[in-house]
């Protein structure tokens, strides 16, 4: 009953379409060949080969340089070529360590030495496969023999320095414990060294994602007492990939760096460990007890420190170069061969990694497979389709960007966008990317029907949003790093997405030995409902950009998008004034000294920097240029424009995000060259908007910020004589 329903909602989904306008890129004749092509597409999509491949995939543990992972990219290309895709396996040799010595202990006042082992749990097989787990540690960690006194640091981000320096508490010299999130994991121990500290222990507190949150693995998706999360903590924010050949393909031969001298290896030892491994080490501190916001969901009062607990935490790698193998898949295109359209998902894991990353493998196959049988049939993608299955990404982006390193001039010209996927889960659907292409996104969720609840997928976000005390429209989030895009939108400047599902699937077995088949169907997707919508929804955007007559880039809510932006930044410099005012003000009025409790002292607060007025009359005034030129752009009639006038436009419209890059890139990071989007130096994963003025402001560097609107408004004032080329040819 319920499925002939979903059937009736999915019909009529497809009818509301065909009413609407055109889709982006499409004349009116082409909107109703290619509708026709999509419901094709969608009704072939099958669930039972999500289930069946992931089932395969996700059998063994496969992080990089393993033999399954080997497997697994072999089957994959056989795959591949019997849905007629023309394949290769392009293979790096990358620098990967494996752990040879963990070894974690409290050798006062106490004496407890942290087991480091997750337990295998009823009813999941997968994690009973004793030594063929990857054991827990975090990648790019440097060797380490260190024993001093602890320190807790709640996160580890910049905020919670500020809070012990009020504190009077100085982490120089000792070995600090800091819960995981917060921030993305390598910004904790590059923070704690510049610091002055020696160690740094990550751990899961379960008020973050177990018991506090809900049943833990077995019973529930939580994660249970001897849960360990792996991840790299290679410092990406300076360059991803390699860490001895930075900018450049780690092949066979290249120049590499001395191990010593790869900058993006920490500098002090660090290990992630359980929360029952935590608590006794978090037991035996003294000192202030931690601000109410610091404490976690453990039956202890948590303190900060340091001492008079002491720990001794000694690391050792087996530092080798890896084969990193990258399945790509071609299937040539009908009247744009040299025109690609690029997808793009990981295979490689930290454990069986059912979740992350096979939940976005076996949904990009399946489009694949779709778009390779109608192809079989005649109804071939106008442009080349470029399916790539990345490996060594969990170390740090590894494959994608030694690959992107590797080809990086061919792809600047024939790239017309890059869709990336990663770990699924019901919910809902997020979107993020290039903002020229949130008008078609924005159309493509608007046909795509939720599982659960038969609105659009679209409509289901913007619900949400609406609840969550957002202003309810459909936006796509600025990307920062933590996946395969980074390379090719940051580096390269190629349009660039970020599609998955999620929200309704939330546990705590990202990274452990805990994200299997048995996890993910049991709490993630069960029934791949929502792997068929990220197949879908990946899939017909990749169609549109293959078969649209002019390519499908949108400027005006690009536009507003990039206003936003600047709006934000002159804010966060308006409130930055007022903050300082406001404090010195308390100083001066001695109001900290009166409200101390004299039992608990911190130390005097001091009178800060008054903040200065910047220029940013250049950014404003290029913002109102470019508005009168995409406006003018937004009025051409490009579907009644001449076959050439057409081939010319799209050559153009593929250049323009490399536009916003400056080949000097961003200061101290030239790898990050994107002037409007980069992951934030001091948050990792998280995004900075126009980031050479946004981190300078934030960093309080003037004169910096001075110069970055200088640059920023040069690049768009490229952008706008680039839409001034437009506009020469829709005439
Ligand atoms: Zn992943």
């Amino acid at each position: 009953m319920k499925t002939k329903f979903l059937t009736l909602l999915l019909l009529l989904g497809v009818l509301s379409i065909s009413a609407q306008e055109n889709i982006i890129g499409f004349s009116k004749k082409a909107s109703e060949a290619e509708l026709q092509l999509e419901a094709e597409f969608e009704k072939q999509l099958s669930a039972d080969n999500l289930d069946q491949w992931m089932k395969r995939m996700a059998a063994e543990p496969h992080w990089v340089g393993t033999a399954y992972g080997e497997e697994n990219v072999k089957w994959m290309e056989k795959q591949f070529k019997s849905w007629g895709y023309d394949t290769r396996i392009d293979t790096y040799h990358v620098l990967f360590p494996y752990p040879k010595v963990r070894l974690l202990e409290l050798t006062a006042p106490t004496k407890y030495t942290a087991s480091l082992e997750a337990i295998p749990v009823e009813g999941d097989p997968y994690t009973a496969q004793g030594d063929k787990l990857l054991p827990s540690y975090n990648a790019f960690s440097t060797d380490g023999d260190v024993k001093a006194e602890l320190v807790f640091v709640n996160y580890g981000i910049p905020s919670d320095y500020e809070e012990l320096e009020k504190l009077g508490i100085d982490v120089t010299g000792k070995i600090v414990i800091a819960k995981y999130q917060g921030s993305w994991r390598g910004i904790k121990p590059k923070l704690a060294a510049e610091k002055g500290a020696i160690g740094c222990i990550i751990y899961s507190d379960p008020m973050d994602d177990g018991y506090y949150q809900g049943d833990v693995y077995p019973k529930g998706p939580y994660k249970n007492k001897t849960g360990v999360q792996r991840g790299s903590v290679m410092d990406m924010p300076l360059y991803p990939g390699d860490v001895l050949t930075p900018g450049y393909a780690a092949t066979k031969d290249a120049k590499r760096l001395n191990r010593e001298d790869a900058p993006t290896i920490t500098k002090i030892p660090v290990l992630p460990i359980s929360y029952e491994d935590a608590q006794p080490l978090l037991e035996a501190l003294e000192g202030p007890v931690a601000p109410a916001s610091w404490r976690g969901g453990l039956p202890i009062t948590y303190h900060i420190g340091p001492g008079p607990a002491k720990v001794h935490l000694k690391l050792e790698f087996d530092w080798q170069l890896k084969p990193a193998h990258n399945l790509i898949a071609t299937l040539k295109g009908s009247e744009f061969p040299d025109q690609w359209v690029m997808r793009g998902n990981h295979h490689d894991a930290w454990v069986h990694g059912a979740s992350d990353p096979i939940s976005g493998m076996v949904a990009l196959m399946e489009e694949a497979r779709v778009i390779g049988n109608l192809a079989k049939k005649g109804q071939k993608p106008k442009r080349t389709l470029v399916y790539c299955a990345w490996d060594a990404e969990e170390p740090g982006l590894i494959g994608s960007t030694e690959w992107v390193e590797d080809h990086r001039a061919e792809l600047q010209q024939k790239v017309v966008a890059y869709i990336n996927t990663d770990g699924n889960s019901r919910g809902y659907l997020g979107a993020g990317g290039s903002h020229s292409l949130q008008a078609m996104v924005t159309q493509v969720a608007n046909t795509v029907v939720d599982p659960q609840k038969g609105v659009s997928v679209a409509e289901r976000r913007m619900a949400t949003n609406t609840v969550r005390g957002g202003d309810g429209s459909f936006k796509l989030s600025a990307l920062g790093s933590g996946s395969d895009y980074t390379p090719f939108i940051q580096h390269s400047g190629i349009a660039s997405l970020n599609l998955g599902y999620g929200g309704e699937g939330s546990g705590g077995e990202y990274h452990t030995i805990y994200d299997t088949y048995t996890h993910y169907t049991r709490f993630k997707d069960p029934g791949f409902q929502y792997g068929v919508a990220l197949a879908n929804t990946a899939g017909l955007i990749t169609l549109r950009l293959a078969n649209a007559e002019v390519l499908p880039f949108e400027l005006t809510q690009w536009h507003s998008t990039v206003d936003g932006y600047l709006g934000e930044v002159m804010k966060t410099l308006e409130s930055m004034r007022s903050e300082v005012e406001k404090h010195n003000k308390l100083v001066q009025k001695d109001v900290y000294q009166l409200t101390m409790d004299p039992k608990k002292p911190v130390a005097p607060a001091k009178m800060e920097a008054e903040i200065p007025y910047l220029d940013f009359s250049p950014l404003q005034n290029m913002i109102a240029d470019l508005k009168k030129s995409i406006d003018t752009y937004a009025k051409a009639d490009l579907m009644g424009l001449s076959a050439t006038k057409k081939a010319q436009l799209n050559q153009a419209l593929m250049g323009m995000e490399q536009v916003l890059l400056q080949d000097k890139g961003l200061p101290r990071r030239d790898w990050f060259k994107h002037q409007i989007y980069a992951p934030g130096f001091y948050t990792g994963y998280g995004v900075k908007t126009l980031p050479g003025v946004r981190e300078a402001i934030e960093q309080k560097e003037w004169k910096e910020a001075q110069e970055q609107i200088g640059v920023l408004a040069t690049t768009l004032k490229n952008f706008d004589a680039e839409v001034q080329k437009l506009i020469g040819l829709t005439k």
